[in-house]
């Protein structure tokens, strides 16, 4: 069977010990990949650390071409790398594809690194006095990766990491670790130096000692929320840069005027794409009034009897299975929760069964109605194809509720009033916020980040907020006196004003 192994200083690194890597659709163990343990990421950092002041000195320019190469091979290499997250997430190669694209696009953006880096200047700002502000790499850096975006999510870190030189060590997710290691890998084709990017796969003890790690500079996290607080709070206690994204529940305000067979469509993709396992899935429909309510549920019922689910590795499908038979069962618990704590049920997928592959594991998509903000369903993120229909009275009503849920990642609000669609952009206490777009996935060159407990840290991942986050400014302030030019102590504080 195959082996996945780390990547440590460009080579390919067996351990004894591996974790099973499960096809979700069949219930197969397909690979086994490398568990790391403390020795394993401390050889990693040590390669790191190693490379860090060759690679800091190379100029970015030269860095970049690295990234156009890579942009390359990611695109030459698309149908390999696809392939690999279906087989291993379960999501339909299509949604892979779009995944994958999403994350060329953060190494698309690395490509200006130069003009990312070049600071700031001030001429003159004393007598004969300049100054400037740069950005220097912070040295080994890491990352950690949650399952349901295997290639896009490492993408969203390392490209920027690197490109703004420093060195960098990848633990991806555990549950579909290959297309995270596939991508990786191709940075050594695209003439990156042995060392710059190290790959460790594993569980706890792996991040544990890659948290503990004096060498390790900053970490960026992805994942749950009870995993992103605890990173953040020991990361930051040995003194690291954190930034930690956690997990969400997104709501999409549906007002009376909105166009229902849009919102309708676009919700269908929100909710149940990729089986809901998204962080920026909308996992609530509020409905501002019964009759919006009512209409809706009405539109999507034959929409969701009609969603095509398969195994992920078939072309044409809308949902593949969930990831583990722990995940499912999981999601099973929170529809029974939610049945028996008394929202209506409206459309049940249980009993979902894909003929062929009576293993794997398949939820088919779910419409709670008359869903409470008490209820269980409603708090917390199942991360599944699950969506709930909250009905409230007004505009005012729906933005409170969002504004007191713990989670704030995306939302959307559907609607044709533009006073509407301002007021809420305006208040509404989530970081990505979209009109009439149910996933306001920001593009490359903006940044990511929810608010509240979808997020531990000050800056948001990629785009601007990732050139920050991977450097530290340096102020600098030049003065060349000539040597005719008398000096004198000066003991009160300098400044320019008279
Ligand atoms: P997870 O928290 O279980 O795992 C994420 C990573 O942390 C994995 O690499 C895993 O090996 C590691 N990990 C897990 N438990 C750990 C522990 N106790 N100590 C140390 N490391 C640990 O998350 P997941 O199930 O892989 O991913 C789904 C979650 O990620 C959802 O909550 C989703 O909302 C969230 N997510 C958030 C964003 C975002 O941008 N906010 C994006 C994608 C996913």
């Amino acid at each position: 069977m195959e082996h996945i192994t780390h990547l440590i200083n460009g080579e390919s690194v067996k351990s004894e010990h591996t974790l099973a890597v499960t096809n979700p659709s069949t219930g197969e163990v397909i690979r086994q990949v490398a568990e790391g343990r403390r020795e394993d990421v401390e050889r990693a950092i040590a390669a790191a650390q190693a490379a860090f002041p060759a690679w800091r000195d190379t100029p970015p320019a030269k860095r970049a071409q690295v990234m156009y190469r890579f942009k390359q091979l990611l695109e030459d290499n698309a149908e390999r790398l696809v392939q690999l997250v279906s087989e291993e997430h379960g999501k339909t190669p299509e949604d892979a594809l779009g995944e994958l694209k999403r994350g060329i696009e953060n190494v698309e953006y690395a490509c200006g690194v130069p003009e990312l880096l070049k600071g700031e200047y001030s001429h003159n700002v004393g007598p004969g006095i300049d100054a400037w502000s740069n950005f220097q790499p912070l040295g080994v850096v890491a990352g950690i990766t949650p399952f349901n975006f295997p290639a896009m999510v490492p993408l969203w870190m390392y490209p920027m990491a690197i490109a703004c030189g420093n060195t960098f060590v990848l633990k991806p997710s555990e549950k579909d670790p290959s297309a995270a290691h596939a991508v990786a890998a191709l940075l050594k084709e695209a003439g990156l130096p042995d060392g710059v990017m190290n790959v460790v796969h594993g569980g706890r003890e792996a991040v544990e000692t890659l948290l503990d790690a004096k060498a390790i500079k900053a970490i960026s996290f992805v994942g749950s929320t009870p995993v992103a607080e605890a990173i953040y709070s020991r990361g930051t206690a040995n003194g690291k840069r954190v930034q930690a994204l956690g997990g969400a529940k997104n709501h999409a305000v549906v007002l009376p005027d909105a166009d229902l067979e849009n919102a309708a469509n676009t919700l269908m993709g929100a909710a149940f794409g990729s089986c809901g396992e998204r962080c920026m899935a909308i996992s609530v429909a509020v409905c501002v009034g019964d009759e919006t309510a009512d209409r809706l549920v009405e539109t999507l019922l034959p929409k969701i009897a009609a969603l095509k689910v398969g195994p992920g590795t078939d072309k044409g499908l809308d949902m593949g299975p969930l990831v583990t038979a722990e995940h499912r069962d999981k999601v099973l618990g929170y529809i029974e929760e939610g049945v028996r704590s008394g929202a209506k049920l409206v459309a049940d997928g249980r009993e979902l069964t894909v003929k062929g592959h009576e293993n794997g594991y398949f939820v088919g998509g779910c419409l709670f109605d008359h869903v409470k903000r008490d209820m269980r369903i409603y708090q917390e993120e199942i991360f599944g194809p699950v969506l709930c229909v909250v009905r409230v009275g007004s505009l005012d009503d729906a933005m409170q509720l969002i504004n007191d849920h713990k989670y704030g990642n995306g939302t959307c609000l559907f609607t044709r009033d533009g006073e509407a669609a301002r007021r809420f952009t305006d208040a509404i206490e989530v970081g990505m916020v979209g009109v009439n777009v149910p996933l306001p996935v920001p593009v490359a060159y903006h940044s990511f980040g929810g608010w509240k407990r979808s997020l531990f840290g000050d800056l948001h991942a990629y785009g601007p907020d990732s050139v920050r986050f991977y450097t530290r400014r340096k102020a600098v302030s030049q003065r060349w006196p000539s040597v005719s030019e008398a000096t004198r102590a000066e003991f009160s504080f300098p400044a320019n004003q008279n």
